[in-house]
């Protein structure tokens, strides 16, 4: 068995993994109908989770191995108590340079500022459409208002920069391709439009429901504002465009039409402490077991160098073999 180079974590494709998404909790006040089905979650016991110190035990290991950015997501990561006393210990974790969180925005308002004060660096509010009634057939949920809330008072904090994810669905939200860039023109945020998985329970998931990156482009050009390339990745597509004359910028996560996955730097850990090598794997390694049986650091050490070394090469979405993960998007951490 080869060894892979020590304190660097790195996959046998000559990945090197220096990012960590830590799901906080798998409950969620919304029902995205992408990610979860309207009725009949189960949640994982309060006992399952791992407690905000085993959380920042695994960031020590994480950070001695090379991780240097660490993002919390969900289910909704706000609805965990007192998130940012986490946010403050992984904060003083030597080798974490940055502190990132995903949300649906709904605690935002009341929690920003203690988020930010403890460290958070960047946030992802998820925002589907700008319409009350579209928000509400996306997330099942009246809560838009609440949104705008939690977008207005980041974006009155130090903190930058602000994303807001769109999930588009064909014939749901696609509609609204154009308002988005238009929002993008004349507020600081960058929109991010996020082709849409096969990976929520009950999502109803079709390649005809997805609206790739290409057509955005073309339509969001057909607007007759242009879009500028922030960043080039050779013969790839950019991800990231501006407008000559706007605020914000626009960016695409084309999981399906363009996969990423010969890139990807990140690995996860759910929140009952399952550490995942790729959003779609289809088996984990349980660091909880570890840490609850009491296992030292190194040993945990060596079997997350082992687990990353075996990451797979990539998704299989909408090619023979893809096998959709037992778990959905809200229960591994998106
Ligand atoms: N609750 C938080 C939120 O919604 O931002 C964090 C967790 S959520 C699972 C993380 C991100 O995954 C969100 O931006 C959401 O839109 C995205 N997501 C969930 N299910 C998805 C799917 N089937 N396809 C694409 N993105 C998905
Ligand atoms: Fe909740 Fe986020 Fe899933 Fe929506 S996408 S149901 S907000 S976890």
């Amino acid at each position: 068995m080869i060894t892979p180079v020590q304190y660097i974590l790195q996959d046998h494709f000559g990945r090197i993994v220096n990012n960590l998404r830590i799901s906080v909790t798998d409950r969620c006040n919304f029902r995205c109908r992408y990610c979860m089905p309207e009725e009949g979650m189960v949640w994982l016991d309060r006992r399952e989770l791992l407690t905000y110190e085993e959380i920042t035990h695994l960031v020590h290991i994480f950070a001695e191995l090379g991780i240097t950015k660490i993002r919390l997501t969900g289910g909704e990561p706000l609805m965990r108590k007192e998130l940012h006393i986490l946010i403050e210990k992984i904060n003083r974790v030597s080798g974490i340079q940055d502190i990132a969180l995903t949300t649906n925005g709904y605690f935002l308002a009341e929690q920003a500022l203690a988020l930010v004060k403890a460290g958070l660096k960047r946030i992802n509010v998820s925002m589907d459409s700008l319409a009350p009634e579209k928000f509400s057939v996306m997330t099942r949920r009246n809560y838009l208002h609440k949104v705008w809330e939690g977008l207005d008072a980041v974006e009155k904090l130090p903190i930058r920069p602000i994303k807001i994810n769109v999930v588009l669905i064909r014939g749901i939200n696609d509609n609204e391709i154009e308002d988005f860039a238009r929002f993008a023109r004349t507020k600081p945020f960058i929109i991010r439009f996020i082709e849409f998985m096969p990976i929520g329970a009950d999502d109803g998931w079709s390649i005809e429901k997805v609206v790739p990156t290409r057509e955005v482009i073309e339509r969001i050009d057909a607007t007759g504002k242009k879009l500028v390339p922030v960043e080039y990745h050779g013969s790839q597509p950019a991800d990231r465009y501006k407008f000559e004359d706007g605020l914000g910028e626009i960016g695409f996560i084309s999981s399906v039409s363009e996969p990423f996955c010969s890139s990807c730097n990140r690995v996860r850990i759910t929140s009952d402490g399952k550490l995942r090598t790729c959003l779609f794997s289809l088996h984990e390694t349980d660091l909880k077991a570890l840490l609850r049986g009491g296992a030292g650091d190194e040993e945990i050490k060596e079997i997350i160098i082992q687990a990353v070394w075996a990451k797979e090469e990539g998704h299989l979405i909408n090619r023979p073999g893809f096998v959709r993960p037992e778990r959905t998007m809200s229960q591994i951490g998106g």
